[in-house]
C-alpha cells in the first residue's frame, strides 16, 4: 500500500584533512559497512544510502543541499568517526529542511585493549567528534534526534526505525492535499483550526469541496462497477440474506457501494491523501458515507468525520509511519465509559465510520438507520478490535501553536455482546489509570476524536513532533496529574 522502501536515508559521516589519505580512507570504509549495516537491518523500514565522507564546509554544504532537493531523501543520519570541526558545519545545517537523525556510535563495539595504540586513537575519535558536533547543532537550536550506542545493538536499531517511520510521516505530509467536503460540523471547536498555519507549519494544504462536486462523480459510476464491488463485498463481509443481491434490503448495500466508488475516484482524481465530511451537508447524497470511509481508511487514506481535518491529515501520517508493521491506524472518538470501579473502560467507536484495517475476525456488513442526519440507512462493517498495546493521538490547536497529545492505553478484548450497537468498537483502558488519563487529557485539551494505533509507539510520536516542530505532550504509565498541570503552565510560558 504504502511502500516506505521507495524513501532514502543518507548516512552521512564528517571528517577533516589533518589525518592524512589512510586514515581518511578507513573511514569511508567503516561507514559504508555501517551503511550497509543498516540498510540491511530486519527492521529497516527505508533504504539507507551512504554519502561520500565529508572533511570542508563546501562539501557539507553540497551534500546537505543535495538532501534537500533529493525528492525520496526523507532524511540524514550524522556521524563524525574522527574530529570534524563544527564551525565547517553551520553553513550546511543552515539550509539543512530535512529531519535529521545524530547517531553517536563508534565503528568497534569494544576497546580492544591488547591492541590499542595512536593509530587506532587518529581512528576512532567519536566520543568527542561527537559532542563538537552536538554542541553546534544545539547552538543553532535544530532539532534532531540523539541515538547513543553501538551500531549493531537492536535497542539502536529500533530508535533509529522508530525515527525512520516519523520522517516517512512528515515527508508525506509535504504537498499533501486534503479535501474538507463540506464545513465544520456546526459549532464544534476542537475539530475548527487555522488551516493557514497547519500548511505553514505542516506543509500540508486542507481545501473545502462542495458535496455537489462529489455527487457528480459518484452519479457517474457504471453499473458494471458497483456490481463487481459488490461481489467483493459479499465474498468479504458477513451479509445477511435481504442485504444480498436480489434481497429487500439490497438497494442500501447498492448505494453504498456506489458511494464508495464515486469518493474514491474522486480522490484518485484530484490527487488527495485524506478527506473529511460532515453529517449535516449531504445534499444530492442518499446515504453517510459509512463502509465507503471505513475502506478507503484501510486502503490508506487519512479520514475523520464532521470536517476534522486536523485528525483525517494525522490519521494519514500514522497509516505511512506504521505502514507495514502488524496491526492497524484508524480514526477513533472517546464514546461512552464503564465505570465498574473493578473494571473502568472507555468503549471507542464512532457513528460508522471505524477503520476496516482494525476488524479482528472477519467484519458483517449490516445497514441500520443513523438516527442524525435525516438520510436513508447507511451501510457498515461492524466488528471488533483486538486487544493489546495501543494508543490515542490528537492534534490540537491551541492558538498559538499546535499539540500533540497522545495517551498510552490498553485495550482488552470485547467481554460482551453488543447485539444492538451495530458499529465497530475498541475497548480500551487508559494510563496510568481511567481518572487519571482522562483527567490529564481534558486539562490538555484533548479532543474527542482521535487517531488510534496499535503499532506506533511515543517513541515514534516523540520524533515525529520534534521533526514537525510541535508541542508535545504524553499521558503514560508513569503520569502524575500535578506534574502534567505544571508541563502545561510551563508549556504556556515558554511559547509566549
Ligand atoms: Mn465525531
Amino acid at each position: 500500500m504504502i511502500d516506505l522502501k521507495a524513501f532514502e536515508v543518507w548516512f552521512i559521516t564528517g571528517s577533516q584533512h589533518l589525518y592524512g589519505e589512510e586514515t581518511l580512507k578507513l573511514v569511508a570504509e567503516h561507514s559504508q559497512q555501517i551503511a550497509k549495516g543498516l540498510d540491511g537491518a530486519a527492521g529497516t523500514p527505508v533504504r539507507v544510502v551512504y554519502k561520500p565522507v565529508v572533511k570542508t564546509p563546501e562539501e557539507i554544504y553540497a551534500t546537505l543541499q543535495d538532501a534537500n532537493t533529493t525528492a525520496n531523501c526523507i532524511g540524514i543520519i550524522t556521524w563524525m568517526h574522527t574530529f570534524s570541526p563544527a564551525k565547517m558545519w553551520i553553513r550546511g545545517l543552515s539550509i539543512l529542511q530535512k529531519p535529521m537523525l545524530h547517531l553517536h556510535t563508534q565503528f568497534n563495539r569494544d576497546i580492544p585493549w591488547s591492541s590499542i595504540d595512536m593509530d587506532f586513537m587518529n581512528l576512532n575519535q567519536s566520543a568527542h567528534g561527537d559532542r563538537e558536533f552536538g554542541f553546534i547543532v544545539s547552538r543553532m537550536r535544530k532539532n534532531r534526534k540523539v541515538v547513543v550506542g553501538h551500531w549493531q545493538d537492536p535497542e539502536v536499531l529500533g530508535q533509529i526505525n522508530a525515527w525512520a517511520r516519523a520522517a516517512a510521516g512528515w515527508h508525506d505530509w509535504q504537498g499533501a492535499k486534503f479535501a474538507r467536503i463540506g464545513d465544520n460540523m456546526r459549532y464544534v471547536a476542537v475539530t475548527e483550526g487555522d488551516k493557514v498555519e497547519a500548511e505553514l507549519k505542516f506543509g500540508y494544504s486542507v481545501n473545502t469541496y462542495g458535496v455537489g462536486d462529489l455527487v457528480k462523480v459518484i452519479d457517474s459510476i457504471s453499473d458494471d462497477a458497483i456490481n463487481e464491488l459488490l461481489t467483493e463485498y459479499e465474498a468479504t463481509y458477513t451479509m445477511a440474506a435481504d442485504l444480498q443481491k436480489g434481497g429487500a434490503k439490497h438497494q442500501s448495500v447498492y448505494d453504498a457501494a456506489k458511494i464508495e466508488l464515486g469518493l474514491k475516484k474522486f480522490l484518485e482524481e484530484g490527487g488527495f491523501k485524506g478527506f473529511t465530511d460532515t453529517f449535516e451537508d449531504l445534499h444530492g447524497m442518499i446515504q453517510l458515507p459509512g463502509i465507503a470511509a471505513q475502506r478507503l481508511m484501510a486502503a490508506g487514506y487519512g479520514f475523520a468525520g464532521e470536517g476534522d481535518w486536523k485528525t483525517a491529515a494525522l490519521v494519514r501520517a500514522f497509516k505511512v509511519m506504521g505502514s507495514g508493521l502488524k496491526g492497524g491506524n484508524a480514526f477513533m472518538e472517546d464514546y461512552t465509559y464503564h465505570f465498574d470501579p473493578n473494571n473502568q473502560l472507555v468503549l471507542g467507536s464512532h457513528m460508522l465510520e471505524i477503520d476496516a484495517s482494525l476488524a479482528n475476525g472477519k467484519a458483517a456488513l449490516e445497514v441500520h438507520p443513523l438516527g442524525i442526519g435525516g438520510k436513508a440507512d447507511p451501510a457498515r462493517l461492524v466488528f471488533n478490535v483486538a486487544g493489546g498495546a495501543a494508543l490515542n493521538a490528537s492534534i490540537v490547536d491551541m492558538g498559538n501553536r499546535f499539540r500533540l497529545l497522545i495517551n498510552e492505553v490498553e485495550a482488552v478484548e470485547p467481554q460482551n455482546d453488543l447485539p444492538n450497537l451495530p458499529v465497530a468498537r475498541v475497548l480500551w483502558k487508559p494510563y496510568p489509570d481511567m481518572k487519571t488519563g482522562c483527567a490529564a487529557w481534558i486539562y490538555a485539551g484533548g479532543a474527542h476524536h482521535t487517531a488510534y494505533s496499535q503499532n506506533l509507539t511515543a517513541e515514534h510520536l516523540q520524533d515525529f513532533a520534534d521533526i514537525a516542530g510541535l508541542e508535545f505532550i504524553r499521558i503514560g504509565k508513569e503520569t502524575k496529574l500535578d506534574q502534567l498541570r505544571n508541563e502545561l503552565r510551563w508549556n504556556d510560558a515558554s511559547y509566549k
